[in-house]
């Protein structure tokens, strides 16, 4: 991000628009219906005001003589729109004032750039693309549009004038956040949303306990709670509805290391962000002070999102946290995510499942050799059960001497799967007999191994295959 978007009060100063044409006059709308005083140098000496309003239009100052010279004084911005050459000149000056300056077209000569704007009345929304293209920015405006109710900047209007006295009424900011919460998703936001206005009024007037019908428990404190939620393998479009709900709803959010950043950004911006989760060859902070940490959060009052990389009760420790909840008495509730499989599964295109072929699914781990010594390969015998292996790469020899040992074909298609859904995802496919082979080719995990003949209709497969089929043709050529 190059550009923080932020609202400029523009009854704090004049802007300076310098340029002619319609690019001009385009700005000269927009600032106006902004309601910003604008002193305009027209370039072109036109200074046609055709179109605005005459309140609009008494607020615009026509200057005249070299814009170059112009007296900056007191000016909170510079624009210039169509302004040829003169552009280059006044971002110099400006900048050399600290004053923003923006040229049209122009990255290099600019402090500032216009976004997109989605304009509902105290609602408004600024998209922005960093100058690299306003079409995209166009296009996301769009769907914003389509996807906000038309009276919107009503609700917030709605509030604005209410907030002080509520305020007075509820002292704790979580619950007043909550108390507004509850009005905007309840009946009194969609009475503003549909039009009725006097009846929204008239039902908020009527709550005698803000507090209460802000959730607060009998202690008049706010109500916390704990929510797991999985947070699939990597792509953030993976996150389901629910868990982004809790994301955006968290006051804190205790994260494991799988879980990428782009994930935790989907959270509220203010939410406390902590680091648990075990990192590789570094400790985590333990799975007893996770389980306090959680339970002291929700204990304060706060809205807690235990986020784990896939989902929470695979191979996640997500029963254990459950329990400790439970036993402590704190209200908790668990999002499922993606798990790492299934992620990986849909990338590759790896049939976890298929038709007479695989008719089962195991979902194993094997941390270390240990692991893999405990595990009763002779349950894994069946030709038709697809075999996963989560947390696996150190232990791939032993996985493949105990699915060996068991009378399983060192022919059996097998797939080593990482990162993936992530950018950097990568696969390789081999055979069972070639296990560790295939492994050494990773570049970093977190990796899984998926084993069994389904591996054989997975894309990196073909690819390989058509890639043989290829070289030997070449081979028979020479
Ligand atoms: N709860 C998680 C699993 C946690 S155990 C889930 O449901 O996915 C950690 C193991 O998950 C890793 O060692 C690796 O085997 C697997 N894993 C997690 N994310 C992965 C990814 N993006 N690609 C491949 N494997 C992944």
């Amino acid at each position: 991000m190059r550009f923080l978007p932020v609202f400029l009060d523009l009854h704090t100063g004049p802007v300076l628009l310098i340029g002619a044409g319609d690019l001009a006059r385009a700005k000269l709308r927009l600032l106006a219906a902004a309601g910003a005083r604008v002193r305009w140098y027209a370039t072109d000496g036109d200074h046609d005001l055709s179109g605005l309003s005459a309140a609009d239009a008494a607020r615009i100052e026509l200057a005249s003589g070299d814009p170059r010279a112009a007296d900056l004084t007191g000016v909170i911005a510079i624009l210039c729109a169509g302004a040829g050459d003169i552009g280059p000149v006044m971002s110099a000056r400006a900048r050399a004032l600290g004053v923003p300056v923006n040229v049209m077209d122009d990255l290099a000569h600019s402090s500032f750039i216009f976004p997109a704007i989605v304009d509902r009345g105290d609602v408004v929304v600024a998209v922005g693309t960093g100058g690299a293209s306003p079409v995209v920015a166009r296009r996301v405006r769009e769907r914003i549009e389509a996807a906000l109710p038309a009276r919107i900047g009503d609700l917030a209007a709605f509030i604005g004038r209410w907030r002080k006295q509520i305020h007075g009424r509820i002292g704790e900011f979580p619950l007043r956040r909550r108390f507004w919460e509850r009005v905007v998703d309840g009946p009194i936001g969609a009475l503003v949303l549909a039009g009725r206005g006097e009846e929204a009024e008239a039902a908020l007037k009527d709550i005698s306990d803000a507090s209460a019908f802000a959730g607060a428990s009998v202690s008049g404190q706010a109500e916390g709670r704990v929510t797991l939620v999985g947070a699939g393998p990597g792509d953030p479009d993976l996150l389901t509805i629910k868990a982004l709900r809790a994301l955006q709803d968290a006051d804190v959010v205790f994260y494991d290391e799988l879980v990428s950043p782009e994930i935790l950004d989907r959270a509220r911006r203010d939410a406390a962000r902590i680091a648990v989760g075990r990192r590789v060859g570094k400790p985590g902070i333990g799975q007893d002070a996770i389980n306090k940490l959680m339970i002291e959060a929700a204990r304060s009052g706060q809205r807690a999102v235990r986020l784990k990389g896939g989902d929470p009760f695979v191979f996640g420790r997500g029963g254990e946290e459950v329990e400790a909840l439970r036993q402590a008495g704190v209200a908790y509730s668990v999002v499922p995510g993606i798990t790492a499989s299934l992620g990986a599964a849909a990338q590759f295109e790896v049939p976890l499942t298929f038709r007479h072929e695989a008719l089962r699914i195991t979902f194993l781990t094997a941390h270390k050799a240990r692991d893999a010594e405990t595990v009763d390969w002779s349950t894994l015998t069946d030709e038709k059960m697809t075999v996963v292996v989560y947390m696996g790469m150190t232990a791939a020899s032993s996985v493949r001497a105990g699915l060996l040992a068991a009378g399983r074909s060192p022919q059996t298609p097998v797939g080593v799967f990482a990162r993936a859904t992530r950018p950097d995802a990568q696969a390789v496919v081999g055979t069972l007999g070639e296990l560790p082979e295939v492994v050494e080719q990773i570049d970093g995990g977190p990796a899984i191994l998926i084993i069994g003949d389904v591996v054989a209709h997975s894309a990196p497969w073909r690819h390989q295959n058509l890639n043989h089929m290829i070289s030997k043709l070449l081979e028979a050529a020479e």
